[in-house]
């Protein structure tokens, strides 16, 4: 069917949409989208950069020429971030549009493998002394009896053993296991094998696009596809990032050292080594457990390469002990129990994986990559140290990987924060997507909702320009104090670092505002947004994960007020390493990055509060410099179009036309 026409049944004022979903508008926008989309799938191995408004109904507008060009010969992938986006369109969006359409496509969900139940360590894990009388055990194995698909998912509970027992690739038998016929893993690759719709997130394409690199033939998690729709693509550097590099934290070898430690019991196993093995990577990652900073450059801390130097000595002579423990594992006679041989057979691996993954944290040479470090928790284990080695730029990766010529694989990247500067030369760069390529195509739609009625934006221009002098934090509490009186509360306060927030959060609780206050960090980010969702007047502070994904349609999301333009860290390593990079081939690091990253950033938050046609409200964005520096016109000309007032008299009186 010609394009125009089957879109326009879909899409038009009395198209298959309208007379499926109560309340469903026919928007241009959302058809300039499925358009561009549909041309690039036509093409086989167009490539769609597409940045579409809030409300332009993006879902759907790259959903159905999807569902309208796949077949067994043309698999498509759709890719997501968030698993919660990912099962949104299998539960509802996909679903809507196979109704409507009675389409014959089969679509399937792909998940990474943790994500499913391993029968086979399931069953090892039962017949282990230390689950014997656990009730959280007990709770797990109950669901294991009847679950459908062995999908965490299905859990309302969490469990804190999974990582023994999901799937994964170092105990998993293949073919060989016992379960194999009933390999909750397996029974999802099979029907992926069948589907011509692929439903995925991007760590998972990016992981198996990383396996695919390693070019061993077979080696790839994904079936062979011909077109990707990436969904919120402009996390698809981070996406990148993370699937290409290796993190190895100071959990990951004491963790695996109970498991041999379980199983040693039953062997003959010279349990000397595997104390050493923990000793070592104590001595390992003490500096950098004592280095006090949520982030850092290894190298800092093991205070130059001549402690790194040492460092590689030291995971040599980890890997040395590895190697014994693996060889004595593969010399283990399991006396005929096939259970406890793949239990031998998969720890085996898993010291192998580890020690590859070691040598590469602390050892890895590639100029294009660098070590850093962070710290976190690891559960009852306290305090735990990772060290990161990550690509500073994926661009070449994806060049080589994605878009190099000839191109087998077509893609549509879509987002409602993808362009810069009213263009894609930010994220071309990023991700390595060559300028001069006639089929990379680019669409830009704004929303079609009324920004210029519904919406103001405010900048305090009396205000100094941000510092971290107290007057300065005083001064913009004040202002938020302000602001929330004559919004009487129903606000998101989006701040750039924990310091600002938990400074005006302070200042909030000490004034007398009569509103319900959400601190992010005082318990899951979920369930303090439906708190805010059944308040009518609450203020909830919230940093980086509140600034995007958060969806509150209503009045009662009134007030967005942005503390700071959202910069990123400077003190982030990888941060630091991108903006060395680029300065040292000549680049413009604040021009042509740090400043089209946080335009992007200062637009996902200012989304944050026009949802719906019928919202209307305030952002605040209490950073001057967005009027006092040349380049806050670089922010302000690209967000969305409401009227700009510098007087919070004319925010009070937007406030009080509601009444
Ligand atoms: S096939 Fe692999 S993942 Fe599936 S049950 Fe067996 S070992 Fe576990």
């Amino acid at each position: 069917m010609p394009t125009r026409t089957y879109l326009s049944r879909y899409f038009g004022d009395q198209g298959l949409l309208k007379r499926a979903l109560p309340g469903f508008a026919a928007r241009p926008q959302q058809q300039t989208v499925a358009a561009a989309v549909d041309a690039a799938l036509a093409a086989g191995s167009g490539v769609a950069l597409i940045e579409a408004g809030t409300g332009v109904g993006k879902t759907l507008a790259y959903l159905i020429p999807a569902l309208q060009r796949a077949k067994p010969s043309c698999r498509i992938v759709v890719s997501t971030h968030t698993l919660a986006l990912q099962a949104q369109l299998a539960e509802k969006d996909v679903p809507l549009v196979q109704s409507v359409w009675k389409s014959p496509v089969e679509a399937a969900v792909v998940k990474g493998r943790g994500n499913y139940l391993c029968l086979q360590d399931m069953d090892a894990a039962r017949s282990d002394l230390w689950t014997v009388g656990d009730p959280e055990f007990a709770r797990i194995a109950a669901w294991s009896r009847t679950s459908e698909r062995g999908d965490v998912a299905e859990l309302d509970f969490t469990y804190p053993g999974w990582a023994d027992i999901r799937a994964n690739p170092d105990t998993c038998k293949k073919q060989e296991c016992r379960f194999f016929d009933r390999c909750f893993y397996y029974r999802m690759r099979r029907e992926a094998q069948e589907a011509s719709l692929l439903l995925v997130n991007h760590a998972l394409f990016f992981s198996d696009l990383a396996v695919r690199r390693s070019g061993e033939p077979d080696a790839k998690l994904l079936p062979d596809y011909d077109f990707v729709v990436f969904d919120e693509a402009h996390h698809l550097e981070t996406a990148a990032a993370a699937a290409f590099g290796v993190a190895f934290s100071s959990s990951r070898l004491p963790v695996l050292m109970d498991k041999l430690r379980r199983v040693a019991r039953q062997l003959d196993m010279n349990m000397d080594r595997l104390k050493a093995i923990e000793a070592q990577s104590q001595s390992l990652f003490d500096p950098l457990l004592r280095g006090g900073r949520a982030e850092f450059f290894v190298a800092d801390i093991m205070r130059g390469e001549e402690s790194l130097q040492s460092a590689r000595f030291q995971t040599a002579a980890v890997s040395l002990l590895l190697d014994g423990v693996a060889l004595e594992l593969l010399k283990q006679d399991a006396g005929g129990h096939p259970a406890l041989k793949d239990r031998i057979d998969g720890l085996r691996r898993q010291c192998v994986r580890a020690k590859e993954e070691l040598t590469l944290a602390f050892g890895g040479d590639d100029s294009n990559f660098v070590r850093w470090g962070s710290l976190g928790r690891a559960g009852r284990r306290g305090p735990m140290a990772t060290v990161h080695w990550t690509p500073i730029s994926v661009a070449p990766i994806l060049q080589a990987a994605l878009w190099k010529e000839p191109r087998s694989v077509g893609a549509a990247l879509v987002s409602a924060t993808l362009s810069t500067d009213g263009g894609f030369g930010y994220i071309r760069k990023r991700l390595g997507i060559p300028d001069a390529d006639s089929r990379v195509t680019e669409t830009v739609v704004g929303s079609p909702f009324d920004y210029a009625k519904r919406c103001l934006l405010y900048v305090p221009r009396h205000l100094p320009v941000p510092s971290d002098d107290p007057g300065y934090a005083y001064d913009s509490a004040n202002e938020m104090l302000a602001l929330l009186e004559a919004s009487r509360g129903g606000a998101f306060l989006l701040f750039t670092s924990y310091r600002a927030l938990n400074a005006a959060y302070e200042h909030l609780t000490q004034s007398d505002l009569p509103y319900p206050l959400l601190r992010q960090g005082e318990m899951p980010n979920a369930r303090l947004v439906q708190i805010f969702k059944e308040e009518e007047n609450a203020v909830l502070l919230g940093t980086q994960s509140f600034w995007e994904g958060v969806d509150v349609p209503g009045a009662n999301l009134r007030l967005v007020i942005i503390d700071r333009l959202p910069f990123a860290v400077p003190d982030s390593p990888l941060h630091k390493a991108r903006v060395d990079e680029i300065t040292q081939s000549g680049g413009d690091w604040f021009g042509d990055f740090a400043l089209p990253q946080a335009q992007l950033r200062l637009k996902q938050g200012f989304g944050r509060l026009i949802r719906t046609s019928q919202d209307r409200g305030v952002v605040a964005i209490l950073d001057t410099r967005l009027v006092r520096k040349a380049y806050g016109e670089r922010f302000l000309r690209f967000l969305p179009p409401a009227r700009r007032v510098f007087d919070i008299a004319e925010v009070e009186a937007f406030f009080r036309e509601e009444e």
